[in-house]
């Protein structure tokens, strides 16, 4: 008999009660350190009295009004965004998925309101996700993803991850835009090497393609800049984000220029609670807090020594882990064995972790784990191995 919760996820038999920071408590007084943070999402952990003050003051006084009306919480987290990165325009969303669905939509409103409603394909990687939608799986085009659902959305196509050659050969001044994440989340913390992504704004400078990044995961101080593609030191034409935005409350974004989004008039795009009051007040407070510089180098710091005392529990089990991938708090630790059972393994040693393709775990803790809680993690991630190592 189908349970009354569509079973669309494999669920680990765990039900978490109250988090506190980089801490979940499980319903039977269990406490586990939390390195996947509900998937790169609570950015600064579980309960962040700020956030959580910022949350209760706007809950106390409007939570919704509708886009039918200016919102000044919306305005000014969009000032924020403009002001710290590339983008001169932002909408908001409720999810990664539905950003995914507005930059597709972009780009194809771009070319058409240029006049050149026939360029229309856009440049997509093997291994990438950008969400559950419609469009968004079509993007990703993995089988995983599409199996079941067709008809597609057309106008995708897909390259292998790294082919340079592919990718001069795909790209023409035909291709709308190439769409793809700095650092795979789901594909397993593949991350684009900074003369990669240069490269590929080169390319698409040549063609006049639009250069559209999904940092819904990699995004929002997760790898120590604000951006990941902060790093390579690009101006993308419409960025993706989600995920840390919120903190935890459903937030996503699309950032763009001028003339990317120059398609995107009255009427052409909408969302009854996107960018809502509740939910920017929230992703106001995220914003004032994790782009800051001093904020970020902490990140940058306790990223170094995360991955150097990574780097030394690989090589204590070299039968359970073969190498630690990644940039900043986004780190994958390739398994020698099935990822399931490493992540069931960590659960056993109460500490949380997230499988990823390429049979990588996925960490991804609160950017505001402290050295502490490093060491704790190391610590059960140690016993989680020599488990595995032992049955
Ligand atoms: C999670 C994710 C999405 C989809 O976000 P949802 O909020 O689940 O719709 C899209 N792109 C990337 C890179 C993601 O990690």
């Amino acid at each position: 008999m189908i349970p009354p919760v569509l079973p669309t996820y494999a669920r680990a038999p765990l039900t978490f009660v109250r988090g506190e920071g980089a801490w979940l408590v499980e319903a039977d007084g269990r406490r586990f350190l939390d390195l996947g943070a509900g998937i790169a999402v609570n950015a600064l952990g579980h309960a962040h009295p700020a956030l959580v003050a910022a949350l209760t003051e706007q809950a106390g006084r409007l939570w919704h009004v509708s886009n039918l009306y200016r919102i000044a919480e919306q305005e000014q987290l969009a000032e924020k965004l403009v002001a710290a990165t590339f983008a001169d325009t932002v909408f908001f969303t409720n999810s990664g998925t539905e950003a995914a669905e507005l930059a597709i939509k972009m780009v194809r409103k771009h070319w058409s309101a240029k006049g050149d409603p026939g360029r229309t394909e856009i440049v997509a990687f093997e291994g990438s996700f950008h969400g559950r939608s419609t469009g968004a799986i079509a993007a990703a085009g993995a089988e995983k993803l599409v199996k079941g659902f067709g008809p597609l959305m057309p106008g995708f196509v897909h390259l292998p991850w790294g082919d340079h050659g592919a990718l001069k050969a795909a790209v023409s001044d035909r291709t709308a835009a190439v769409l793809i994440e700095p650092i795979q989340g789901e594909g397993g913390i593949r991350a684009l090497p900074d003369a990669c992504l240069k490269g590929l704004r080169a390319l698409c400078d040549e063609t006049g393609a639009l250069l559209v990044l999904d940092e819904v995961q990699c995004g929002m101080g997760r790898t120590g800049r604000l951006f990941a593609h902060d790093w390579a030191g690009v101006r993308p034409d419409i960025v993706m984000v989600a995920k840390g935005i919120g903190g935890g409350f459903p937030l996503g974004a699309v950032l763009a220029t001028e003339a990317a989004a120059s398609g995107m008039t009255v009427g052409t795009h909408g969302s009854t609670y996107g960018g809502n009051p509740l939910a920017c007040a929230v992703g106001l407070k995220v914003m004032e807090l994790v782009a800051d510089e001093d904020f970020l180098a902490e990140v940058r710091r306790k990223a170094g020594l995360m991955r150097q005392r990574l780097e030394g529990l690989v090589a204590a089990h070299p039968g359970v882990f073969e190498a630690v991938r990644g940039q900043g708090l986004m780190l994958g630790l390739k398994c020698a064995r099935p990822n399931a059972d490493v992540v069931a393994a960590g659960h056993a040693e109460g500490v949380l972790t997230v499988p990823g393709g390429d049979n990588v775990i996925r960490l991804l803790p609160p950017l505001t784990l402290t050295e502490a809680e490093i060491a704790e993690g190391i610590v059960r991630l140690d016993r989680a191995a020599a488990r595995l190592e032992a049955a």
